[in-house]
C-alpha cells in the first residue's frame, strides 16, 4: 500500500464505511472526510466525523502504519496535536498526544477491497502507452465525452501560455504575435522552427509595406528563408533574386540558413517552398487578417479566409530548380483545420481572456467542436484503445490527457481512472 493510494481511497471513500470503529471500540460515522491538504500540516482539513456520541469537526492525518506518526515527528508538532482522527492502514503502535491521552485511531486494512489495490497497481505497473487501455472501453462513452469537455479548457490554457509569452515579447502587439505564431504553425511540426525563425527575421512591418505585390512578398520570404542563394536558369526565381537583393539592402535584412529546412521523407505538397508560397499568398490576399479572425463566428468563415493558393509559378513547381506537372497549390482542408486548431482557436481564447470577453472563450471551444478530429500518433493510440474522437475538441482533450496525465501516470487524479477503480 502506498501513501498516495491510501489518501486517494480515503478522499474518494473507496472503502466499506459500515462498522467503522476506533482501536478502542468507539463507533465511527463519517459525514465529511475533509479537504485534501497539499500543503504542510494534517492530510485532510475540516472533516466532520462522529466518534462515539460526539460529532467532531477538525483535521485528519493518514499513515500506512501508525508508527509513521513518530517517524514523521508529529508528536512534537503543534499542528498535529488537535487532529480528530488518525487513519491508518495497519496499527503497529499505540499512540498518545503530548498530554498523554490516546490518539483516536481508525484502522482501514480490513475495509479496503483488494480489487481497488489491484486496479491501482495494474495502472502503475503496466507499460502501455495509456495505462487504462485495457479497461477504458468499460467506461460509458457519455462519461468519457463529458470528462474530455472538462479538460479542454486546460488544453487551451496550456496553449495560451506560449501566446502570452509572444504578446509580452512584442509589447502586446496582437498582429505581430499572431504573425509569428501563424508562421511557426505553417511549418507543421517538421519545419516549425525555421518558419518561426523566418518570421522573426522578417518583421511584419516590412512585409505589410509590400503586401500588395505578391512577387515582393515572395522575394522577401524566400530570400530570408535562404532559398534564393542558388544559381537559377528560370526567369521567375531570377526576378525574385534581384528583388530580394534590393530589399535586403534597403531594410538591412539578415536571412536564415537554407539547411535549416527539412524536405526529406515529406510529400512534395508539404515542401517548405510550397508552404512559404502559400503563406505569402495568404498575406497578399487578406487585409486585416487578425481582425477578421477575431470577428469570425463559425469555422466556415475561417476556412474561407485560408482558402488561398500559391502564386502561378508554383502550379508547375515544388521547388525552384525543377518544373513538374501542373497542379494548383491550394492550402488543403486538413492543413487549414490544423491552422485553426493550433493557432486561431488559442488566439481567440487568449483574446477573450485578455479582454474579459467570455463569449470569445466559449466561441474558441465551440469552434473546436465543429472541426474534424486530428489524426496523429496520439489520437491513433486512443482510437486503438477504443476512444475515437468525434471532433477537434475531443482530439485536443485526448492529447492533453495523454501528455499531462497518462504519461505521468496520474490515474488517481483522472476522472476516467477514478471511474475504473470505483466501478470495476
Ligand atoms: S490518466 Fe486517466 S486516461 Fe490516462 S491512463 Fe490513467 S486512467 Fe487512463
Amino acid at each position: 500500500m502506498l501513501e498516495d493510494l491510501f489518501q486517494y481511497i480515503w478522499k474518494m471513500k473507496l472503502f466499506d464505511t459500515n462498522n467503522l470503529h476506533t482501536t478502542d471500540g468507539e463507533s465511527i460515522t463519517l459525514f465529511q472526510v475533509g479537504l485534501h491538504n497539499l500543503n504542510s500540516g494534517p492530510d485532510f482539513l475540516n472533516a466532520k466525523i462522529k466518534i462515539g456520541q460526539t460529532l467532531w469537526a477538525g483535521n485528519v492525518e493518514l499513515h500506512i502504519k501508525s508508527s509513521d506518526w513518530l517517524l514523521h515527528k508529529h508528536q512534537s508538532d503543534p499542528s498535529f496535536q488537535n487532529i480528530i482522527l488518525h487513519v491508518v492502514y495497519t496499527d503497529d503502535k499505540p499512540l498518545f498526544y503530548a498530554d498523554g491521552k490516546p490518539i483516536k485511531t481508525l484502522v482501514l486494512k480490513n475495509h479496503i477491497s483488494n480489487d481497488v489495490i489491484q486496479k491501482y497497481q495494474s495502472f502503475k505497473q503496466n507499460n502501455h502507452n495509456i495505462a487504462c487501455e485495457k479497461s477504458i472501453s468499460s467506461v460509458p462513452k457519455p462519461f468519457v465525452h463529458t470528462y474530455l469537455e472538462s479538460i479542454i479548457v486546460k488544453r487551451l490554457e496550456h496553449k495560451s501560455q506560449h501566446i502570452e509569452k509572444l504578446l509580452a515579447e512584442n509589447q502586446q502587439h496582437w498582429e505581430q504575435s499572431f504573425y509569428l505564431q501563424l508562421a511557426s504553425n505553417f511549418g507543421f511540426k517538421v519545419n516549425q522552427v525555421p518558419f518561426e525563425l523566418l518570421a522573426r527575421n522578417t518583421p511584419l512591418g516590412i512585409i505589410a509595406k509590400h503586401k500588395e505585390n505578391i512577387h515582393q512578398i515572395e522575394a522577401l520570404l524566400f530570400g530570408q528563408a535562404g532559398f534564393l542563394n542558388d544559381t537559377f536558369t528560370e526567369s521567375y526565381p531570377l526576378m525574385l533574386q534581384n528583388e530580394y537583393a534590393y530589399l535586403k539592402k534597403k531594410f538591412q535584412l539578415v536571412g536564415i540558413d537554407k539547411h535549416l529546412w527539412k524536405l526529406s521523407r515529406m510529400r512534395p505538397v508539404n515542401f517548405p517552398t510550397i508552404r512559404i508560397a502559400q503563406f505569402a499568398a495568404l498575406i497578399h490576399q487578406s487585409s486585416h487578417l487578425f481582425s477578421k479572425i477575431i470577428a469570425a463566428e463559425h469555422p466556415n468563415e475561417l476556412i474561407k479566409l485560408f482558402k488561398v493558393a500559391a502564386s502561378p509559378f508554383w502550379d508547375g513547381h515544388y521547388t525552384f530548380d525543377a518544373a513538374t506537372h501542373q497542379l494548383k497549390k491550394n492550402i488543403g482542408k486538413a492543413a487549414i483545420e490544423n491552422l485553426i486548431i493550433n493557432t486561431i482557436v488559442p488566439f481567440i481564447f487568449v483574446y477573450g481572456k485578455h479582454y474579459g470577453n467570455e463569449d470569445k472563450c466559449e466561441l474558441a471551444i465551440e469552434l473546436l467542436e465543429k472541426l474534424s478530429p486530428e489524426k496523429n500518433t496520439i489520437t491513433q493510440l486512443w482510437t486503438l484503445a477504443g476512444v475515437k474522437p468525434n471532433n477537434a475538441l475531443q482530439s485536443q482533450a485526448l492529447i492533453e490527457l495523454k501528455n499531462n496525465h497518462c504519461d505521468q501516470k496520474k490515474c488517481l487524479q483522472c476522472g476516467i481512472g477514478h471511474f475504473i477503480i470505483k466501478n470495476n
